[in-house]
């Protein structure tokens, strides 16, 4: 089965977030700024600033307006047209699940099964919807498409999947997995995809 995170892999988030911390805040940052997961140290927000920031841009609105990243919906087409099973395991918190949902609804995203998992411990999880990292020791990953440097990190190392980590500011770092691949575009991912030999 084939894992694909949504935010900065499917969905152009960190772009909208840009936009919606101008907006409220008169916060400027570029996409190169964010050099930091953490997006309260990457726009210098105050923790006030950061929590009204994580309630807008879990609402409904904002995340409708998210744009899908150029090759990601054709790339999960081909992989399902060939046999292949898709899963999106977002770290979103649970309160984003139904706008979720519609989003890729909207924009026809194709997958098999759909999850939260709690990748970052955030106490903001409805553990009644969303699962445990450890749940990801339970699920057979082929393979997996990732942004966030810990997660690719967790997927090679403690599971041994091979990672195509999309290429961001905040995800910079050396002496990785051999497992993990730095790519660009999906272009590039599709093309880990076959030399990793992932078979369905
Ligand atoms: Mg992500």
């Amino acid at each position: 089965m084939i894992y694909v995170d949504c935010d900065d892999v499917i969905a152009e988030s960190t772009s909208a977030y840009i936009d919606i911390i101008d907006r409220e805040f008169g916060i400027k940052r570029t996409f190169e700024d964010i050099s930091s997961f953490d997006l309260k140290v990457s726009f210098g927000m105050t923790q006030e600033q950061f929590n009204h920031f994580f309630e807008v841009v879990h609402s409904r609105e904002e995340i409708m307006k998210f744009k899908p990243i150029e090759g990601a919906i054709e790339t999960l087409t081909e992989w399902m047209s060939q046999g292949h099973e898709v899963s999106i395991i977002t770290g979103r918190i649970t309160d984003a699940y139904t706008s979720t949902l519609d989003w890729l609804a909207m924009y026809k995203v194709p997958y098999n099964h759909f999850c939260i998992v709690d990748k970052y411990s955030r106490p903001e999880m409805d553990r009644s919807i969303a699962k445990p990292l450890e749940f990801l020791h339970s699920i057979d990953i082929d393979f997996a498409v990732e942004d966030s440097l810990t997660m690719a990190k967790y997927l090679a190392d403690k599971l041994g999947v091979p990672v195509a980590l999309i290429d961001r500011p905040w995800n910079q770092g050396n002496s990785l997995n051999p497992l993990i691949t730095r790519v660009t575009t999906w272009g590039d991912v599709k093309q880990v995809f076959t030399e990793r030999g992932i078979r369905n």
